[in-house]
C-alpha cells in the first residue's frame, strides 16, 4: 500500500479515472462487503457522468411511468438520484431543469423532489431517532415467516438482483422489497433497511428510512401491502416467467393493519425550538479573525463542482477524510465505493484532491478548513470541533419550525414551493 499511514490516519494516493476499482480493492477492500470489488454496470460517479445524465434527462412521460418496472423500456424514472444523493445534481437546479416540461409531468416530479427534501428536513432535525418508529409500532407478526426475500419468486428475485448489482431500484420494487420483508413475512425492517443502505448508490439514512418507514407502517399507521397484483400492472408478463405462477405466495394482499401508536413520539416531529441550527448557516460563516482557509474539506453529502465551498474557493485543494470506523461499521457494497472513488478521480482532473483514511476529527484538527453545512447528524457532531468557514446547505426550502410529521403536514407548514410553476409564477423555488 502506497500509503503514508500516521496520526493523520492514512493518506491514499488520489484515485485516477479509470483505475478506480483497482484503487477501492487496494485501499478499501478490507471495508467492503464483498472480497471482490466491482463497479455498478449501470452507473458511474462523477460530475462528468451525472451532467451528462442531466442533459440527457427530459421530464416528459414522468407522470404516467415512473412506476414501472419491466421491461425495463416501460421505466420513466429519471435515474439521477445517486447523483442527487452526493451533491453532484442539487435540488434547486433540478427543479429548475424541468421547468419547461409538460405540466403534469413537471408537477409530479418536483412532488418527488420534494419528498426528497421532506427527507432531509425530517433527517436534519431528528438525527439518529430516524432510525426509530415515528408514528406507529410495525405490524406485529406471531410468528416471523420463514422467507423475507423468496428469489423463487420472479418479482422478488428481479428486484434482489437489480438491488444488489446495480444498486438502483425504482421506487415500485423499493416499496415492494420492504413490504414483503416486513410487513409480510414480519422482519425488522431495520434490518432490511441496512441492507438496501449497504446497496444502494442513493442511499442515505434520510431517505432510505423515511422509506422504509412508510411502506411499513410506522410513519403512517399504514402499512403498504404488496401482492401479485402490483407485479401484473407493473410488470405485465413477470408471472409468466416465474416458476411459482400457478401457486403464488403473493396471491392475496397480506394481512396487513398497522401497529399501535408509538407511546412517547419524538416531541420534535411537532415542533422544532433550533430551527436556526437544523438549517445549518443562511450565509457564509467566516472563520476568526476573517482567516483564509487552506483547504475545502467535503463530505459524502456535497461532492460536486457545485459544493458552495468548492464555488468559493477555486483554487484551494478538496480534502475528503473517509471514516475508516463508520466504513467497516457499514461494510457498504464495493460498488458504492467505486462510485465514490469514480467521482473523486473526475475532479482530480480539474483540481488537487487530498484522500485520508481515518478519523475524521483527528485528520482535519488543527486546519483551517472551508466547506457547506451537510444536513446530517455526522456534520452535527463534528463542525463545533473544527476550524471552518462554513458555506450554507442548498435547500430548496429553508427549514422552518413547523411540524414534520407527514409530508402533507410538512408541505403546508414550511413554506415548501407550488409544483405548478404557473403558481410559483417563477423558474426555480423560493429558498
Ligand atoms: C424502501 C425505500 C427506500 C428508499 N431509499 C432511498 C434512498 O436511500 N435514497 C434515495 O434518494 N431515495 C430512496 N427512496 C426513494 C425513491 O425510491 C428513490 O429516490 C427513487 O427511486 C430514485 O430513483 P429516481 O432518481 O429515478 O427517482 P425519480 O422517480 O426520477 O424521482 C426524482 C427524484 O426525486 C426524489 N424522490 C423520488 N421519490 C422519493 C421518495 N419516495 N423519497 C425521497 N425522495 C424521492 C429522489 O431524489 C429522486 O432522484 C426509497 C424509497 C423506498 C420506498
Amino acid at each position: 500500500m502506497s500509503a503514508d499511514a500516521g496520526r493523520q490516519g492514512t493518506v491514499l494516493p488520489t484515485p485516477s479515472v479509470g483505475d478506480e476499482v483497482a484503487w477501492v480493492q487496494r485501499h478499501l477492500g478490507h471495508l467492503a462487503l464483498e472480497p471482490e470489488v466491482a463497479a455498478s454496470p449501470d452507473f458511474r460517479g462523477g460530475q462528468s457522468a451525472a451532467d451528462l445524465a442531466l442533459a440527457n434527462f427530459d421530464v416528459t412521460g414522468y407522470a404516467r411511468a415512473r412506476n414501472e418496472v419491466w421491461p425495463e423500456r416501460r421505466r420513466g424514472a429519471s435515474r439521477l438520484s445517486p447523483y442527487i444523493r452526493h451533491g453532484l445534481i442539487d435540488l434547486p437546479s433540478l427543479w429548475a431543469h424541468v421547468a419547461d416540461g409538460p405540466a403534469g409531468d413537471r408537477d409530479k416530479y418536483r412532488d418527488e423532489l420534494l419528498w426528497q427534501e421532506y427527507a432531509r428536513h425530517l433527517h436534519a432535525r431528528l438525527g439518529d431517532a430516524i432510525r426509530r418508529p415515528l408514528r406507529h409500532e410495525p405490524p406485529r407478526r406471531d410468528r416471523v415467516g420463514e422467507w423475507g426475500w423468496n428469489r423463487e419468486m420472479a418479482c422478488v428475485d428481479l428486484a434482489v438482483e437489480e438491488l444488489e448489482t446495480s444498486g438502483w431500484l425504482v421506487n415500485q420494487t423499493r416499496m415492494w422489497l420492504a413490504s414483503q420483508w416486513s410487513v409480510r413475512a414480519g422482519f425488522d425492517w431495520r434490518e432490511g433497511a441496512e441492507h438496501f443502505e449497504r446497496h444502494l448508490l442513493d442511499g442515505s439514512a434520510a431517505a432510505n428510512l423515511l422509506g422504509w418507514q412508510w411502506t411499513v407502517g410506522t410513519g403512517t399507521g399504514k402499512p403498504y401491502g404488496f401482492s401479485r397484483w402490483q407485479v401484473r400492472k407493473r410488470a405485465p408478463g413477470l408471472c409468466e416467467t416465474c416458476p411459482l405462477n400457478d401457486h403464488c405466495p403473493i396471491d392475496g394482499w397480506p394481512d396487513s393493519d398497522g401497529g399501535p401508536t408509538v407511546t412517547h413520539p419524538d416531541p420534535l416531529l411537532r415542533a422544532d425550538p433550533r430551527a436556526a441550527v437544523t438549517a445549518g448557516p443562511a450565509s457564509v460563516e467566516r472563520l476568526d479573525g476573517d482567516l483564509a482557509p487552506d483547504a475545502v474539506w467535503l463530505t459524502w453529502e456535497s461532492l460536486g463542482d457545485g459544493d458552495p465551498a468548492l464555488v468559493a474557493h477555486p483554487d484551494l485543494p478538496a480534502v475528503l477524510v473517509l471514516d475508516e470506523r463508520l466504513l467497516k461499521h457499514r461494510r457498504l457494497s464495493g460498488k458504492r465505493l467505486v462510485f465514490v472513488a469514480e467521482t473523486l478521480a473526475d475532479l482530480a482532473t480539474r483540481r488537487d484532491v487530498e484522500v485520508h483514511l481515518g478519523n475524521p476529527a483527528t485528520v482535519l484538527t488543527g486546519r483551517r478548513l472551508a466547506a457547506t453545512a451537510a444536513p446530517v447528524p455526522g456534520w452535527r457532531r463534528l463542525a463545533p470541533r473544527l476550524e471552518l468557514e462554513k458555506h450554507p446547505w442548498p435547500w430548496l426550502v429553508r427549514p422552518g419550525s413547523g411540524p414534520v410529521t407527514s409530508f402533507t403536514a410538512w408541505r403546508r407548514s414550511s413554506g415548501a414551493p407550488t409544483t405548478g410553476a404557473a403558481r410559483t409564477g417563477a423558474r426555480r423555488p423560493r429558498r
